[in-house]
């Protein structure tokens, strides 16, 4: 089928391939009952005030509410929107490298599916695109419903990335941004696991630019990322991004070294001229200290040996229990996107 439509009137001289719909939208989902149906209206509304030719892809990242009980119904209002069902949690990479694989269109919007990333900035994006940008971000300027805690951690995280990452990862943006079809190509061709798609997404270059937005609260439900998990997504992202963690493990070797050397001076000039003072204590710390030093680098590297391994074991990065694709009548572009990642059950 060719995408000819009644909107039209946009001169589309960025693209290449009329078989393909102008805009993707990827959103990933996990437990989103609050949000689905108002992003979808929304995003309905933004989309379709700049083309008839697009598809909502839902990804479902083994939700354990209604959310595939909405996303059906979503679906079989309208074609345009299809939908992708894990058979279990896989995370959010997973669920975006899913959409990623799954988009048809000439340029793909992800984002996230609790409205924090507002649809209405879609255009705003789109002709940043139309302009000849091949990447566009969205970029935070400010962030509402988040607790002060997580935006002093977020800023610090970014900037950390920012300056250690061996690419230039731009600040204060999550995955809300819209891509060309030539990002999406060479981004679905990035084999690895342990994946932090914004990053990997930065790796991949081309030309980017970014548009300010100010981030609303989430719609309803509650972070999927506490903690614990923003950890592991930083570590992720300073694993993937920058060897930095294994200097600094040699840097805090150093500093332990010199550290133990300064002891050892204290001790003898101790016993030199205040006479066979008990240092025990000074050498206790100096132990727990070399041992703390140790045990934290074994950590590190340990932790780069666990993602060899996982990288070493090729499982697939997901697996879909169901799926629809939109506009299924679309066959020719619908065959050029199985994935290499997943396993159909
Ligand atoms: N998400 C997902 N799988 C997960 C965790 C989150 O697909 O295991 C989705 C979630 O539904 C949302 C997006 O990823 O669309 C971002 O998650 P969240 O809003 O909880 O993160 P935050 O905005 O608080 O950083
Ligand atoms: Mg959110």
């Amino acid at each position: 089928m060719q995408f000819a439509t009644a909107k039209q009137a946009l001169p589309d001289e960025r693209r290449r391939d009329a078989s393909r719909p102008l805009i993707s939208v990827v959103a990933p989902v996990f437990n989103e009952e609050a949000c689905l149906p108002e992003l979808v209206e929304r995003l309905h509304r933004a989309l379709g005030g700049l083309t008839d030719e697009y598809e909502i892809i839902l990804v479902d990242d083994g939700s354990r509410d209604r959310s595939a009980e909405i996303m059906r119904r979503l679906a079989e209002r309208d074609a345009r929107v299809g939908y992708h069902r894990f058979s279990r949690n896989f995370g959010h990479e997973a669920a975006t490298t899913c959409g990623l694989l799954a988009a048809r269109g000439q340029t793909v919007v992800l984002i996230d599916a609790d409205c924090q990333d507002p649809p209405e900035l879609i255009p705003a994006m789109f002709a940043q695109w139309r302009a000849g940008f091949d990447v566009v971000y969205a970029q935070r300027s400010a962030r509402d419903g988040e607790t002060a805690f997580t935006r002093f951690t977020s800023h610090l995280f970014y900037r950390l990335l920012k300056r250690v990452s061996d690419v230039d990862v731009p600040i204060d943006t999550g995955d809300f941004r819209l891509l060309d079809r030539a990002v999406v190509d060479a981004f679905n061709k990035l084999p690895e696991r342990c994946r932090f798609v914004r990053g990997m997404l930065s790796w991949v270059g081309f030309r980017q630019t970014g548009v300010l937005y100010d981030r609303d609260a989430r719609l309803g439900g509650e972070t999927k990322y506490g903690f614990t998990k923003r950890l592991a997504l930083a570590f992720d992202a300073l694993c993937a991004l920058s060897d930095a963690p294994l200097r600094w493990i040699s840097l805090c070797g150093m500093a332990a070294l010199l550290l133990s050397g300064g002891i050892t001076l204290g001790v003898f000039l101790d016993a030199a001229f205040a006479g066979g003072v008990s240092t025990l204590g000074l050498v206790a710390a100096g132990i727990a200290m070399l041992a703390g030093v140790q045990l934290v680098s074994l950590g590190v590297v340990g932790e780069y040996i666990a993602r060899i391994y996982r990288e070493s074991q090729g499982r697939p990065l997901f697996v879909v229990a169901e799926e629809r694709r939109p506009l299924a009548d679309c066959d020719e572009a619908n065959e050029g996107a199985d994935s290499e990642y997943s396993q159909a059950s």
